[in-house]
């Protein structure tokens, strides 16, 4: 398969309208490596405009069984595909090669869990007065805006697409600015699998053009974000002027909490990966830790020396497990965060410089000595930076825990059941582990409480929240 270069509407490339494009930069190189196509606002139009015929004229009203049997031939062609997807990715934000192929691999594996989901999505009969039948019926909304971060472009479009079209609607799907190519590339894909022109378009381009464009064209139903609470809040007020359904993921700040009566031994050689896996680039990232008092020494030792163990390099290799930052701009903003934090006396157990010459790397950095109001401790960094603190009560920890704004993830280590029931009751979060650092699963809910979004992906609730619920009721 071919890099991608261009739009992939109504089943076929076209450059730009405007003839526009942008080049894309290798961010373990610094080289530019490719150019794509940036759509504008005119290319949204006409791509609007044709998933909305695609929905009228076939998709919406196709059986499930025809909708599931395309949806699965997807997922087969994207394991087909997978070196090739992996090495997009890899190339377009520097993600490690084997980080990018379980998540080409977990993309895959959505469209087959939404495929089986097409024909057990069913509405529901109510008993509400004798004699009488009243029902629920699911409907399709219609297009669906898509739209995509950079940092797993891959799996995110995945789970956005993959839901919507199994409830029959069709999708516009903006990658960010940084990393088009996946996404390209399963537009063509699901062509090539089956899928009718125009219920699946892919359209890069930047979000100041193409994202505002969507949001406001009154053909597209629901805006299905993921990104920054920034951008979410603009989405969610350009969308309330025609009641635009919005769903949106958004930052994070999330605590990983250890007890004393954990086994935090393990907690603490697992713990650096829930923070510096994709180079902290996560909006599940654990960058605030909170460890109990008695065990914070020994914890904070040997949490340095598993970082100081991680390998950061070239993303080409199976070994390395942190890659570069995804751009010069993104180091440069994390590094002011570090300026702060110097400024304000924390003190850099380990990391804090660059590691390599070339490439847009940073070295996964502990904080120790945060200050509850300096901004390394309150804001999302999104890059491989934590800060981790002592707590002696429960309570009070707790209550910092639930002062951040956001709340999307968190890691809750203790081997006492009811404490680790109470805590994660507590804890306000949207997704939680118990002694593990997983947030993901394709089978169950993800999103986030407070600024950390509104609605969920994944699961059954995501099918939903792709759908309209229509009551009716038929007199006897
Ligand atoms: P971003 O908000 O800058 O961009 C996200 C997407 O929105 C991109 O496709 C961008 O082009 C587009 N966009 C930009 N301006 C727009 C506008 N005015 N209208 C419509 N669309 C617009 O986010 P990012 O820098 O790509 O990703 C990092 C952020 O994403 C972090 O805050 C991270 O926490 C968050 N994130 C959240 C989740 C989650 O599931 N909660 C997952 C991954 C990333
Ligand atoms: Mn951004």
């Amino acid at each position: 398969m071919k890099l991608p270069s261009q739009l992939f509407v109504d089943g076929a490339w076209h450059a730009a309208k405007s003839g526009r494009t942008t080049h894309l930069i290798n961010p373990a190189t610094e080289q530019p490596f490719a150019e794509v196509a940036a759509a504008g606002a005119e290319d949204v139009n006409a791509a609007v405009e044709s998933a909305h015929r695609a929905w009228e004229g076939g998709w919406r009203d196709l059986a499930p069984g025809k909708r599931a049997e395309i949806l699965f031939a997807i997922a087969r062609l994207l394991r087909d595909y997978a070196e090739h997807l992996a090495e997009f990715e890899m190339l377009q934000i520097g993600k490690p090669i084997s980080d990018a192929r379980d998540e080409v691999l977990l993309g895959a594996r959505v469209f087959e869990y939404y495929a089986g989901a097409v024909g057990k999505f069913c509405g529901q009969t109510i008993p509400v007065a004798r004699g009488g039948l009243d029902y629920t019926l699911r409907q399709s909304m219609g297009v669906v805006a898509a739209i995509v971060p950079w940092n797993f472009p891959f799996p995110i479009a995945a789970w956005k697409a993959a839901p919507a079209l199994a409830a029959g609607n069709c999708v516009v799907l903006k990658p960010a600015s940084l990393s088009p190519l996946t996404a390209l590339a399963l537009g063509q894909i699901a062509h090539a699998a089956g899928l009718p022109p125009g219920v699946l378009q892919v359209l890069s381009g930047p979000g100041a053009a193409v994202g505002d464009a969507l949001v406001t064209h009154p053909l597209i139903r629901k805006v299905s974000f993921t990104g920054s609470t920034e951008i979410g809040r603009r989405i969610m007020e350009l969308a309330a002027r025609d009641i635009k359904r919005v769903s949106l993921e958004l930052g994070g700040k999330s605590p990983n909490i250890v007890f004393a009566d954990a086994d935090w031994q393990r907690a603490a050689e697992s713990s650096p990966m829930s923070v510096f896996a994709n180079t902290g680039q996560d909006c599940c990232a654990r960058s605030r830790m909170f460890v109990e008092r008695s065990v914070y020494a020994a914890f904070v030792e040997k949490f340095v020396a598993a970082t100081q163990k991680l390998i950061v390099g070239d993303p080409t290799k199976a070994e390395t497990q942190l890659g570069p930052m995804v751009s010069a701009s993104q180091r440069a903003s994390v590094e002011e965060y570090l300026a702060d934090a110097r400024k304000q006396g924390s003190t850099f157990a380990t990391g804090g410089g660059r590691p390599h010459s070339k490439g847009f790397y940073l070295e996964p950095t502990v904080l120790l000595d945060v200050g509850k109001n300096d901004r390394c401790w309150r804001e999302e960094i999104f890059g491989p930076v934590v800060a981790i603190t002592p707590f002696d009560d429960e309570a009070e920890m707790l209550r910092e825990v639930n002062a951040s704004p956001y709340g999307l993830s968190g890691s809750i280590w203790t081997n006492n059941l009811s404490r680790a029931l109470r805590v994660s009751r507590t804890v306000q979060s949207g997704v939680l582990s118990v002694n593990s650092h997983s947030s993901v699963h394709v089978e169950a809910p993800f999103g986030g409480f407070k600024a950390s979004g509104l609605g969920r992906d994944l699961g059954m609730a995501a099918m939903e929240g792709y759908s309209e619920v229509k009551n009716v009721y038929v007199a006897e």
